[in-house]
């Protein structure tokens, strides 16, 4: 082969792997895999060192969603004892917000749940980032509100988000499958509309819904393809009162393979370690650094993370350091582009194709595949071989997971 060094080289060159190549890394087996987080790795080095961003999630309205995504506690009826609580107010938000840039976020995300805003809870959002910038006027602000309407993306940008976020979660052959009240068309819309209003777009997946490698690869593919700043990989938080509490269907290999090939397919883009790092990961959270080059910081929107001093621990501990305010996130291709388009933290341009174009350099520094060992895929794992768990097979880790009792929507303090 060989495969690693093949990706290697299109990584440092950002070209496009083929699909065969992407179905191969999630082929690999347990003996193959130290080979693929240092392949990878390589990859993440060259065009984000060894920086990780720390983001922030201020869940702004909890839970009373009229939406029935599968994999949600938030959906429409829900059984899990989540929090459930309408708008935070401006001051609220925005004392949550300190919490976690005092914990060391260069971005906080503002979430709301439903299908979408309404224009008065733009205004709100629109509040609430100011008063966010107010105490902290250099962090960057991404919004998740849900399906956009005509409008709303410019007024948000208009307010002063930097970003937008909108996931795909899922490949578009099995989004019926988790979703019946939006699809899979209204999610590419969205994020196209936050790109043409200037935000940098922020666009990602959740592992572990019991889809196949080649639907993996589809929406990485389709992500690519998008061209979104960053991309958050989720791993499936089976949280009780949901239809899908019963799907433990990720070990700590595969979370380490699929963040590896998100890696491949995506060399240059922001790729953030995101939900159910704790519980699928495990004890191999810190391998995931070498591959995602930002996590969250803290809880998430209705379950707790790590302490926030645990997350910073594991950084310094794996050789990692926090990426600071005075750094920019994206290479400089990227992060000029953005510039060029407007927006304000190194975002998208309205006009872009692919996760970057293929074909210049490298930064000076980058490694080179040189070192990446040969011949490690076997035959049939190059040729795609779909070695996914059945849905629910594995050993079930519900023990860790926790519902959210502290910070936003309490009268606790925020992990951060
Ligand atoms: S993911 Fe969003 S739209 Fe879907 S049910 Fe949850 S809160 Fe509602």
């Amino acid at each position: 082969m060989d495969l690693l060094n093949t990706l290697v080289e299109k990584g440092l060159r950002r070209e496009t792997p083929t699909r065969e190549e992407a179905l191969a890394v999630l082929a690999t087996s347990d003996d193959e895999l130290l080979d693929v987080v240092a392949a990878a790795g390589k990859v993440r080095r060259a065009w984000f060192g060894r920086r990780v961003k720390l983001n922030y999630l201020v869940n702004l309205k909890s839970g009373l969603c009229p939406e029935d995504c599968s994999y949600c506690s938030q959906r429409l009826g829900s059984k899990s004892e989540i929090l459930k609580y309408t708008w935070l107010k401006p001051e609220q938000a925005a004392a949550a917000a300190g919490a976690g840039v005092a914990g060391g976020a260069k971005r906080v995300c503002l979430v709301a749940s439903g299908r979408g805003p309404t224009d008065r809870d733009v205004d709100r959002v629109s509040q609430t980032i100011a008063a966010i910038k107010e105490e902290h006027q250099d962090v960057e602000i991404c919004a998740c509100l849900g399906l956009l309407s005509d409008g709303q993306a410019e007024r948000l940008k208009d307010a002063g988000a930097n970003a937008y976020n909108h996931n795909l979660n899922t490949s578009e052959a099995t989004y019926g499958d988790i979703t019946t009240t939006h699809t899979y068309a209204d999610r590419v819309s969205t994020v196209q509309q936050a790109q043409a209003a200037g935000m940098s777009a922020c666009s990602g997946l959740i592992a572990g819904m019991g889809e196949s490698d080649a639907d993996l690869v589809d929406v990485v593919f389709s992500l690519r393809e998008l061209d979104p700043d960053s991309v958050p990989v989720n791993f499936l938080i089976p949280i009780e009162g949901t239809p899908l509490a019963g799907d433990w269907n990720l070990t700590p290999q595969r979370c380490l393979r699929i963040l590896a090939m998100v890696r491949f397919v995506c060399p240059d883009v922001e790729v953030r370690l995101a939900g159910g790092r704790e519980i699928h990961l495990r004890t191999l959270q810190p391998l995931a650094l070498n591959l995602a080059n930002s996590i969250f910081l803290g809880d998430y929107l209705t379950t707790e993370g790590q302490a926030g001093k645990d997350d910073l621990a594991m950084i310094a501990d794996a050789g990692f350091e926090v990426e600071g305010t005075d750094t920019t996130t994206l290479p400089a291709h990227r992060a000029d582009a953005a510039a060029a388009a407007g927006s304000g933290c190194g975002g998208h341009g309205a006009e872009g194709g692919g996760c970057g174009p293929c074909g210049d350099a490298a930064p000076a520094d980058a490694v080179t595949a040189d070192a990446v060992p040969a011949d490690t895929v076997p035959a049939q794992a190059a040729a795609g071989a779909t070695v996914a768990a059945p849905a629910g097979t594995l050993e079930s880790h519900a023990d860790l997971v926790a519902v959210r009792r502290r910070g936003a929507g309490t009268d606790l303090p925020p992990n951060a």
